[in-house]
């Protein structure tokens, strides 16, 4: 015989439970808990302390958010599925100054009279790219379409074969194209395009020819592609932009760390691309947003037009976005404080040692715990093939799925990667500061 809501709302323990939690809450929890009781009746809670416990957990699970910090121990760094990049601290003080009151978001303080949200991170992008102008939007997608739709709407826009790819879940470069109100012209072959096949498809109804950066995927072997100085010169001839859809948002060049091959926003604006187009939670290290950056008169059509106003970005990521930009005037203070790039920039000596330190500190919890040198990623749509030296530490466990199901459900949950059938912890995306919450989220998880 299961108890009544009205019996189990009386335990003392959650009278108490009431005092700091919604009725609501609390209802809906003992209801739960009854069902499950129901549903289970050979494991259901035996006595008061039984049923409370239960309470107490149903109550604390109702609670979650549905949105939560997690550990990314996958070795992946940028990891689009765990929110890309964590922001700088100066960001972080950006978005808490200019969201808890009132901002300048769309008023020019100088004039007391109605401004622009546009205008915002406008001139710092252009300082840090070369561009004339810039402008941001909600993510590289909605620039992407913004950039089509004002340069090229009922009319053609033309791009290679090899270069109709999917980025991710659900950008389909062809997909968002035809959306966009151009029609596609593809050209050239998926291993090989030419010059001159732009040169032939160039015609009357042109209004863009589009290059999208190779974010995810190499392509090797007999391959011939048109590189971005060559097709600004060849839009030139017809009269139209180039569109670069360029991706990875990377403002300094960080081939002294061992990442090189990936041109920069700078050199993508010196080719002469009309409009360059990026993520700002990439490899830039800040807020989702779309960077476009270019010419003044195409920026300025991109401005005035009214689809603008669907993708526009709001004052959190404006704010954010400025403050990380501004680490970039100083490239050693953005790489140290832009935390995308410190994680990928740290030497793999110190990630070693952290790893030897946590292993240690889960052998002393009682658990097998050893390391290894692994492979880290940048993640996120750049430099695909860099393989960048990291350390992990190799939980042994007898069933690896089940740990790694165990560590998703901690209180923080941390994700590891498998490979090989083991379970692996790769610190290079774990903030040194949180070794110490790591160790016991594992200690509590697994033993
Ligand atoms: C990542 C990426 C996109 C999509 O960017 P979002 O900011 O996620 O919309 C578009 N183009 C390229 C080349 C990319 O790498």
């Amino acid at each position: 015989m299961l108890p009544a809501v009205t019996l189990l709302l009386e335990l003392p323990g959650v009278q108490q439970l009431l005092t700091t939690t919604p009725r609501s809450v609390v209802t809906d929890a003992v209801r739960t808990v009854i069902d499950v009781a129901r549903g289970a009746p050979y494991s259901a809670p035996a006595n008061d302390t039984e049923w409370m416990a239960a309470i107490t957990e149903q109550v604390t699970v109702r609670q979650l958010p549905s949105l939560r910090r997690l550990i990314n121990a996958t070795g992946v760094v940028l990891h689009t599925n765990l929110g890309r990049a964590p922001l700088a601290a100066a960001a972080l003080r950006a978005i808490q100054d200019v969201a808890s009151g009132f901002c300048n978001l769309e008023y020019d303080i100088a004039t007391g009279a109605r401004g622009s949200r546009h205008a915002h991170c406008s001139a710092l992008i252009a300082e840090l790219t070369g561009a004339e102008d810039a402008m941001v939007v909600n993510n590289c997608a909605a620039a992407l379409v913004l950039a089509l739709n004002s340069c090229a709407d009922g009319r053609e826009a033309i791009i290679s074969r090899g270069e109709l790819v999917e980025i991710g879940g659900s950008f389909r470069v062809p997909d968002i194209m035809a959306k966009s109100g151009a029609t596609l012209v593809e050209v050239g072959t998926t291993n090989r395009t030419h010059a001159d096949d732009y040169r032939r498809a160039l015609s009357p109804r042109t209004g863009a020819i589009v290059t999208v950066h190779r974010s995810n995927f190499t392509l090797e072997g007999f391959v011939a592609a048109v590189p971005p100085r060559d097709l600004a010169a060849i839009a030139a001839e017809g009269g139209v932009p180039l569109i670069h859809d360029f991706g990875s948002g990377l403002l300094l060049d960080l081939a002294p760390w061992g990442l090189s091959g990936e041109p920069t926003a700078r050199d993508a604006i010196r080719a002469g691309a009309s409009l360059v187009l990026m993520s700002g939670d990439k490899l830039l290290g800040g807020p989702q947003a779309g960077i476009v950056a270019g010419r003044a008169d195409w920026v300025g059509a991109m401005r005035r037009n009214p689809l603008a106003r669907a993708l526009r970005v709001d004052k959190l990521t404006l704010s954010a976005l400025e403050a990380t930009l501004a680490l970039y005037r100083d490239p050693a203070r953005a790489i140290a404080e832009i935390p995308a790039l410190a994680m990928l920039t740290a030497p793999v000596a110190g990630i070693a040692a952290r790893a030897e330190q946590l292993a240690a500190s889960l052998r002393a919890a009682g658990l097998s715990a050893s390391t290894r040198a692994v492979d880290a990623t940048v993640g996120g749509g750049a430099f695909p093939a860099a393989r960048i030296p990291s350390a992990a530490v190799v939980l042994e466990v007898q069933d690896a799925d089940t740990a790694a199901a165990r560590l998703r459900g901690a209180r923080v949950p941390v994700i590891g990667r498998i490979a090989d059938g083991v379970l692996l912890l790769d610190l290079r995306g774990v903030p040194a500061e949180l070794d110490a919450e790591l160790g016991g989220l594992v200690a509590g998880a697994l033993s």
